[in-house]
């Protein structure tokens, strides 16, 4: 009997991943796809629609999945029983599978107070009235930002580069813009020559450029930096930041991703994958999610008996950036320690050159769309194609930096964590279930407990889990911590100065944070304590 491979999703991975196990595993598996709207949205022109350069497309879901191979079922994922193996939707209902492939994506929120957020087809229309606003002279100073979190900054740029481009054409000059980003350099994922080339571009159109600086909210006219400044601005325009939907079952982190093994593999759990924007790789890109899936479906395809090698997710990373103007292609690979190899020149460094690059999808959407290539590339002036082969490590690096941007300080010789800590937290292995650890709880009298994994911290689970699990009517002597802890916490290490902890535990809504020596857990930071020793110092806002 085929094996039953249900995909819950309909987007970028989902479609790529279908495609994928038709041709490799062709009938040793049926496929059904899961999402809650019937329309598969092909979003990267979104950029490009206020300025008139293009338009987002649209393609109805059930058709797409029907030419893939699979069936399409309307609904969304809200749970998952990874032990019976079933599925559970919004409708209510249990759907039994034999491999599940989560590829929901992730959805857009506020991450600067008081500026546009820019989170695609949704916002062109604010776009447009930003243009006219600054066309009309009301307008003067217009900053783009990239938001702590988000590394995939492409977007931002863009808007920029149009945004003067546009400008430019309609010969206005009354206005400054500005491009501020956490980045060491313009898009820095890219390498020196990428980054080369867009600052040139930038300086070409007049936008200056604010690096290393974390902008935190707009307000009274003053966008507000983080380590340290302010930027006079009428308008900001700022990307979001990420979260995936919340699925009962499954160990996510607090923004709502899944930390997946190079195969896929959600951690810990049999036969459930992930790919895309719903993963924990911090790059949040089409082409990105299109290899995450292949490498799931390579590795469901060689289970269900597929004569093939399963290879596992190398990124590299491929884009357009769009500029409103002549093209330009840049290309880099990361190579870690290697050297960086990059190179920006006029010619396509791939084909066919889509905003998003998959292996199957980008030729399948051609055919469907009834083109040989997908046909927004050519159409868009001033496209700059980009090829990236990231370092997996240097990108999670490159998050974490961002993240200590953000946080600004070096202890400055006031309070540290160390000193309000508890140094004897409660710590559980993975595979407890969640009676066993409600129980310890209650014997230790705490509201959370450390999971741990060979002595690595992977997780931390609170009373609110707990409450959770119950309220979905787990079993609590069958189901594990595993799948109902939050993955990869947020921790921060005993010498974080004790500001820094409180502001990021009230920005995101936690009681507590770990406390870790490398990856080994060491304590537990309870909000109570911690804010009653910040109490008359400052606090740092973080933004996010
Ligand atoms: C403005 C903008 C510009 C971009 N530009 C580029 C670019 O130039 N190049 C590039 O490569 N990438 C670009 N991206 C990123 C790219 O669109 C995403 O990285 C990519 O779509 C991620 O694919 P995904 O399958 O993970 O998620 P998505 O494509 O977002 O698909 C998620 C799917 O899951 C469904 N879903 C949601 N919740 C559930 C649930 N609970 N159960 C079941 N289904 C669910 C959704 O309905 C949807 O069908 C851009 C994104 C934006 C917003």
């Amino acid at each position: 009997m085929a094996t039953r491979v249900l995909i819950a999703g309909g987007g970028v991975a989902a479609l790529e991943a279908a495609l994928a196990l038709r041709a490799l595993a062709e009938d040793r598996v049926s496929v059904e796809m899961l999402a809650p709207e019937p329309q598969f949205w092909y979003r990267p022109l979104a950029v490009a629609e206020p300025f008139d350069l293009g338009e987002v497309r649209r393609f109805e879901l059930p058709e797409l999945a029907a030419a893939a191979g699979a069936t399409f079922s309307p609904g969304a994922l809200t749970g998952v029983d990874a032990g019976s193996r079933q599925a559970q939707t919004s409708a209510g209902s249990s759907i039994p599978y034999d491999v599940l492939l989560v590829a929901c994506g992730a959805g857009p929120s506020e991450a600067v107070p008081g500026a546009l957020t820019f989170r695609g087809p949704a916002d062109t229309e604010k776009i447009r009235r930003l243009l006219e606003e600054i066309v009309a002279g009301q307008v003067g100073r217009v900053a783009f930002v990239v938001p702590w979190g988000a590394v995939w900054s492409l977007p931002i740029y863009e808007l920029a580069l149009m945004t003067a481009a546009y400008l430019a054409e309609r010969e206005v000059d009354h206005v400054e813009l500005a491009l501020v980003t956490p980045e060491d350099e313009p898009l820095q994922l890219f390498g020196r020559a990428g980054s080369e080339a867009v600052e040139e571009l930038l300086e070409e159109r007049g936008i200056a450029v604010q690096t290393g600086s974390c902008p935190v909210e707009l307000v009274d006219g003053e966008l507000r930096l983080v380590p340290e400044g302010t930027m006079a601005a009428d308008r900001v325009v700022a990307l979001p930041r990420l979260r995936g939907p919340r699925i009962d079952g499954l160990p996510q982190t607090v923004e709502g991703f899944l930390p997946v093994d190079a195969h896929g593999q959600v951690h810990g759990l049999a036969d459930v994958y992930a790919a895309g924007d719903i993963t924990s790789f911090p790059v949040k890109q089409g082409g990105i999610a299109t290899q995450q899936a292949d490498a799931a479906a390579e590795m469901i395809a060689a289970n269900a008996g597929a004569d093939i090698t399963p290879q596992p997710f190398r990124p590299v990373l491929r884009g357009l950036l769009l500029t409103g103007r002549r093209p330009r292609y840049l290309r880099h690979e990361l190579t870690g320690g290697a050297g960086d190899a990059s190179a920006a020149s006029p010619e396509p460094l791939w084909w066919p050159p889509a905003k998003i690059v998959g292996r199957y999808l980008a030729p399948f959407l051609g055919a469907f769309a009834g083109v040989e290539s997908p046909p927004e590339a050519p159409s868009a002036p001033g496209a700059v194609p980009v090829e990236v082969e990231v370092d997996a490590a240097a990108v999670r690096e490159l998050a974490a930096l961002r993240l200590k941007t953000a946080s600004g300080a070096e202890a400055d010789g006031g309070s540290t964590v160390a000193e309000v800590m508890s140094t004897e937290p409660l710590v559980v292995a993975p595979e407890d279930t969640l009676g066993e650890v409600a129980e310890k709880m209650r014997a230790h009298d705490v509201g959370s407990a450390l999971v741990a994994d060979y002595g690595r911290l992977i997780g931390i689970l609170t009373s609110r889990d707990l409450l959770r699990a119950f309220a979905g009517r787990v079993h609590p002597s069958e189901a594990r911590i595993r799948e109902w802890m939050t993955a990869e916490p947020v921790a921060v290490s005993a010498d974080t100065p004790i500001e820094v902890a409180v502001t990021m535990m009230t920005e995101y809504g936690f009681h507590h944070l770990p406390v870790v020596d490398g990856e080994r857990p060491t304590g537990m930071l309870g909000l109570r304590q911690a804010a009653r020793q910040a109490r008359g110092r400052s606090g740092i806002g973080l933004g996010f």
